[in-house]
């Protein structure tokens, strides 16, 4: 990054903390407001600045559902916070449970509507698979998401929110080290809301997750790239190709149609990655459309000189979507092509397929038949 833009990106942080904390029916909705934005609110109040450190401390690391668990701040003080204040915390409405231990969360949103959540277990740590909106707008024709439309974006509060009461339920004994933004929605599409969330998820005195750890996945939205890279947050980034060529990119991802490969790997060769770090290509495989030996070939020659790793995803079926998944031995023989080319190339078969909680199968917003 140049010393213009970082300087540029420092002068955006600070008026991005100067923002007043979001209100809802005349009360601060307090999750996602970064320490500077408690200080300042706590500050006008009149009451002494290091409540904001109290607070935040019970908000993001002690998970706190409501200020009456915050036991060592005056009466004076939360009597204000549950008069004008809410944390805005998210109800899980649901939870399911896979064969193969991964658990669905279904959370009702302040507005009754539904987004889920998938927590994967892996050896010694959790990952969630997070959303970021209600439904998604970007209609890529192999995931259910997309299938069902658009409702709305998700607000800070609501994101934070979802992993907030995932790491209350997995207690002290369980880490929840990883989050994916991969669950509904497209994230680049919702910036406004993301960035504040991501800031006090990766914020080491906030929920504390190490930034490196936390995946955004885009459909390949140039402008939102371009601003995630400037918000310098140290996240990673995962870009869903899953074509090589654009006729075929144009059908399973008409968001190809305004962002087209070529234009999307000059933005990710763009992207300012810190050392040793990644991008990760997904690549959904769908059954005689993208798996050929020659898309992997070209795939390969596509990703030359990107610092990346890349992931297949055999496809999910749904009986709602025109595609079929290719056989293990098409699967592997793809993936041997890149190894060949020296690429660091996975089968990413997903978790939770049993209960609907697979990539692509999120969909409880107009499953509950509000679509
Ligand atoms: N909107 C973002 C993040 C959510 S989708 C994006 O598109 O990247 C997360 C991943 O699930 C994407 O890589 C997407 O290509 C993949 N996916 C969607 N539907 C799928 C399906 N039916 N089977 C397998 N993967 C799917
Ligand atoms: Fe939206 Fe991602 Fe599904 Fe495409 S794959 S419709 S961008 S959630």
């Amino acid at each position: 990054m140049t010393e213009h833009s970082s300087k540029m990106e420092r002068t955006a942080r600070i008026i991005a903390d100067d923002e007043p904390i979001p209100q809802v029916e005349g009360r601060y909705v307090l999750l996602g407001a970064t320490l500077r934005q408690l200080q300042e609110l706590i500050k006008a109040q009149g009451f002494p600045a290091f409540r904001a450190r109290q607070l935040y401390h019970w908000m993001y690391h002690r998970c706190a559902r409501d200020f009456s668990e915050m036991h060592n701040i005056s009466k004076e003080f939360r009597r204000w916070l549950e008069e004008n204040a809410t944390l805005g915390h998210i109800a899980i409405l649901d939870e399911r449970l896979s064969k193969d231990g991964s658990r669905k969360f279904v959370f009702q949103l302040y507005d009754g509507r539904l987004v889920e959540s998938v927590l994967i277990k892996e050896e010694g740590w959790n990952t969630l698979c997070v959303s970021s909106q209600v439904g998604c707008a970007v209609g890529c024709t192999f995931c259910l998401t997309g299938f069902g439309g658009y409702q709305r974006q998700m607000t800070r509060a609501e994101i934070v929110s979802q992993v907030l009461m995932v790491k209350r339920l997995l207690g002290e004994e369980e880490l929840l080290r990883n989050l994916v933004f991969m669950g509904m929605g497209e994230p680049l599409l919702n910036l406004d809301e993301v960035i504040p969330a991501l800031r006090v998820l990766t914020d080491p005195e906030g929920v504390a997750i190490a930034a490196r750890r936390v995946t955004v996945s885009t459909s390949g939205i140039i402008p939102g790239i371009r601003r995630l890279g400037e918000a310098d947050l140290g996240v990673s980034l995962a870009v869903s190709l899953n074509a090589t060529k654009n006729s075929v990119r144009d059908v399973i991802m008409p968001i190809n149609k305004v962002y087209p490969i070529e234009d999307l790997l000059e933005a990710c060769r763009q992207f300012p990655l810190r050392p040793r770090r990644r991008i990760t290509f997904e690549y959904v495989l769908l059954r005689d459309i993208n798996d050929s030996v020659e898309d992997a070939r070209q795939l390969a020659r596509l990703l030359k000189g990107i610092p990346c790793k890349i992931n297949l995803i055999p496809f999910n079926p749904d009986s709602r979507l025109p595609f079929d998944r290719p056989s293990p031995q098409r699967v592997e023989a793809f993936q041997q092509v890149l190894l060949d080319k020296h690429y660091t190339a996975s089968i990413r078969y997903s978790k939770g397929l049993d209960i609907g909680g697979a990539c692509g199968q999120l969909a409880a917003h107009w499953r509950d038949g509000r679509r």
